[in-house]
Order: C-alpha cells, then structure tokens, then sequence
C-alpha cells in the first residue's frame, strides 16, 4: 500500500486518539490494521470476532467520521478478521491496568480460547434503576456465590436493554475474584455452530468435555435454541451435568423460557428451577444517569442539558441511546463547534424518526389481537362482555402493559376504561398464564403478531 494512502488511516487515528480517552484508543483503535485502501473502499482489520462486533456496534460511525474528515469524502469501509493482526494481548503483560482484566486463557483440547469476556461490562459500568434493579441484584449473588443462589440464572428482557452487559459483568466479577476458575462465555450462536461443527468432525466427544469441566457457564441469547430440537438435547446433558456438580449456568434470552415455543418442556422447566428474571426499559431518570456514566466512562465532555435530551428523546433502548451520544461526541470533537438542541435533531434525524414511529402501539396490539381472535376492533374496544370477546380484550390489556411503556391510565383511555380495569385485566392474563401453556404459547405467538406489525407500520 503507497504511503500516501496509508496516512489516511494514520491521521484518521491522530483524530480518534484525540476524541478517546488513552485507555479506549489503545485497546480499540491501536489494534485495528489497515489492510488496503483503493478508490473509495478502505479495508481494516481486527484479530477476531469480538473485537469486530464490539467495533462495529460502538466505534464504527466513529472511525467513519474520522475517515471522511481526513481523506474528504465518505469511503467504505470494511472490517474484516485476521488472526495475524496485533490482539491486544498486551495487557496480559499489565494486568493492573486501569479498567481492564487479564483474560486468562482456558486450555481446551489442545486448543487455546478464552473466556471471551469484554472487560468494560462490569457492575462499575451498569447503572441501576428500577427497571434492572432485581436482576442486577440476582446477578450480583450470582457472581459472589456462584451455583449457591440462583442456578439456572435467567436474564430476558428486549434487545439492547442490558442482558449481555449484565451477564458479562456476572463473569467479570468471578474473573477478578476467582481468576483460576474456568469461565465460558459464548452466544447461542457460537455454541451452536461448534456443536455442528464437532457433529461433522465426529469430535462430540471432545465438545461436551469440553463445556461439562467448565466452573461457569454463560450462554448469550439462548432464544436461537428454540426449534432445534438435537442442540437442545445436547445442552440438556450438558445443562444436567453442570448443575449436577454446582457449576453455576447464567442464560439471557428475549423471552421467558415458556415463551420458547419450540424449546422442550424439560428445558423450559430446567431453565425455571433457578431464577427468572426480567430487565426492563428503563425510565427516563436511568437513561440520564446511564448516559452520564458512559460519558464519563469515554472521558466525553457534554453538557448535562444534552444528555438530559438525548434521554427524553430516546427511549427504545440503550444500544441507540450509546449510539446517539457517541455520534454527537464525534461530531463535536471533529469540528469543534458549539452544539445546541436544533443541531443534534439534524445529526440524529434518522434515529428520533425511528424513535417516534417505531415504537409498539396500543393501537396496533388491539388490532393485532382482535385479527387473530377473528373479531372486529371495535369489538375490542366495545362494551360486550361475552367471554369470546371480554377474553381477547384482556389480553390486549395485558399485551399493552407490557410490551408499551404507557401507563395504566394511558392505556386505559385507549380502552376508553379506567386504569383500574386494565391493571385487573393485567393481573388476570399474568396469572393465568402461569399456570397455563396454551395459553403462554399465545401470548408469545402475539407478542411476534405485534412486533412484526409495528415493524411494518414504521416501513
Ligand atoms: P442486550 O444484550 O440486552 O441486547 P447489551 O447488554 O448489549 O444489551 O447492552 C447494549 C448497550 O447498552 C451496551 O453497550 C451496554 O453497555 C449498555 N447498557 C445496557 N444496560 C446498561 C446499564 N444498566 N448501565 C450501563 N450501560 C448499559
Ligand atoms: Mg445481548
């Protein structure tokens, strides 16, 4: 590569290193190789997986921006992964650098991984509010007396909302305090892959000791295992003979383990024996204080009436919320220039526009509801109370509360009720459905229902 070229990438680093603090720059960006740049395509590359993901859901628009101000005009850019390029392995040899831990390798089959934990998810970094209180809480147990308190930990709750952070931070936590312990972190998608590609190398064997001598297990978004009946099998035993041995298992997922459809009712009540619980959207007041933190944490100068903004206005989940003070932060330290209300609606149009529209409406469930029962809309919001009608529309109730941030009385003028009727109704589906499959699987069937026509309606 020419080197006139190369200093694209040189000063699109000088930038990021002045808008990041030292510790993100060099566990970050230093580890990103430019591979190759021709005509407008610029590709990078990291050591593996992880780095790229966290890259690509954090630092991306960031080093984009960068990119764009040095070489003048918008490139695409790739990240690609190779193992060549430099690990960042360097802070095995520190491990009392500020805010990182060492990851210690755990040998397995002759083959060196590791536990894959970030370092930046810890209990410092998560912000507790009402919405995460008891799972934070559980998960603190968990990690200073893991398999004694809640075993199977299970964490559900939306995308973005904090499973995985919270999960990590579970490991992290043990990391620190029990740095010989053998700790696994890995996504259900991960799993999975390895478990079909042991199938094909006729390595089983191999594969289950592998994950049945490991201290804790955490699998990420075990939702993916819903249907696939032989994985399931496989992570009965697996889930079995860990149990059996006090080794502590920690599961996120979207949904509760009963909203699985397809997930075999002895892994439904295996993933129940423990602890299940929700994390929810947070309110407004977590949100500023979650922004604040990550401020602080990317060492982020903004003023506090910003923040307080980009907390009203986003509220669908943190993932966006990060994304939205990130891009602000790049815009400010790459031009420099003062940022008011007006000009953070221009920078992040696309996502207030996905805020406002994209979120789940009580109109939308009530039709959605009333689609599926094969009954008018009006029906719904009608006053008859046959039970073929008065049913659904507790249903819709109860849909409302819990897949909208509205409250009661919100919700009850939607049903032109009062708020009373809709927490009754409320209370009614969600113990009902404690008991009863049937009618879990509809609920979970709706909750799909609503969610993909929402989806549609923002289209
Ligand atoms: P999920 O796994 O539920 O999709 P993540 O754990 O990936 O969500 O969280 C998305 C982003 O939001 C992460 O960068 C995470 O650090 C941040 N986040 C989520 N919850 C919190 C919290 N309570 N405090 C601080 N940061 C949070
Ligand atoms: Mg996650």
């Amino acid at each position: 590569m020419s080197t006139e070229k190369n200093n694209i990438w040189t000063d699109a680093c000088k930038q990021l290193k002045g808008i990041l603090s030292g510790d993100i720059y060099d566990r970050w960006i230093a580890v990103i190789q430019c591979l190759d740049i021709s005509g407008n395509t610029m590709r990078l590359a990291v050591a593996n997986d992880f780095y790229k993901d966290w890259l690509e859901e954090n630092y991306f628009p960031m080093i984009r921006k960068a990119v764009m101000v040095v070489s003048g005009k918008e490139m695409d850019i790739s990240l690609e992964v190779d193992s060549n390029c430099f690990n960042g392995s360097k802070e095995e040899a520190e491990p009392e650098h500020h805010n990182t831990i060492s990851l210690t390798n755990l040998s397995l089959g002759g083959k060196k991984t590791t536990h894959n934990l970030n370092p930046n998810y810890t209990f410092d970094s998560y912000v507790v509010g009402n919405s995460n209180q008891f799972p934070h809480a559980a998960g603190l147990a968990a990690a200073n007396s893991p398999s004694r308190t809640y075993n199977p930990l299970f964490l559900y709750g939306g995308v973005g909302l904090g499973k995985t952070h919270l999960m990590q931070a579970i490991g992290n936590h043990v990391a620190v305090k029990k740095p010989r312990a053998k700790l696994c972190y890995i996504t259900c998608e991960s799993f999975t892959n390895e478990y079909i590609e042991a199938l094909q190398n006729n390595s089983v064997s191999a594969f289950r000791k592998k994950y049945r001598k490991i201290d804790m297990l955490m699998i990420d978004d075990i939702q993916f295992l819903d249907g696939k009946a032989r994985l399931q099998e496989e992570f009965f035993h697996t889930f079995n003979a860990l149990f059996e041995s006090h080794k502590q298992v920690v599961l996120t997922s979207d949904r509760t383990p009963s909203e699985m459809a397809g997930l075999a009712p002895r892994l439904i009540s295996r993933f129940e024996w423990g602890l299940v619980t929700e994390i929810g959207k947070p309110d407004v007041e977590t949100r500023t204080a979650i922004l604040r933190k990550k401020a602080e944490l990317l060492n982020l100068h903004i003023d506090h009436d910003l923040l307080n903004y980009l907390a009203e206005r986003i509220s669908s989940n943190i993932r966006s919320l990060e994304g939205a003070l990130i891009r602000v932060a790049t815009y400010i330290s790459l031009t420099n220039q003062h940022v008011d209300v007006a000009k953070v609606e221009e920078l992040l149009h696309d996502l207030l526009d996905k805020e406002s529209q994209g979120s789940i409406s009580v109109d939308i469930i009530q039709r959605t509801v009333a689609e599926y029962f094969d009954l008018r809309h009006s029906d719904i919001l009608g006053k008859k109370r046959s039970k073929d009608i008065s049913w659904p529309r507790q249903i819709a109730m109860h849909l409302s509360r819990t897949m909208t941030t509205q409250s009661f009385p919100v919700i009850g003028e939607a049903f032109s009720r009062n708020h009373a009727t809709i927490l009754y109704a409320n209370e009614q589906v969600a113990e009902k459905a404690k008991e009863d499959r049937a009618l879990q699987q509809t609920i979970a069937i709706l909750k799909d229902k609503v969610n993909k026509n929402c989806a549609m309606a923002v289209k």
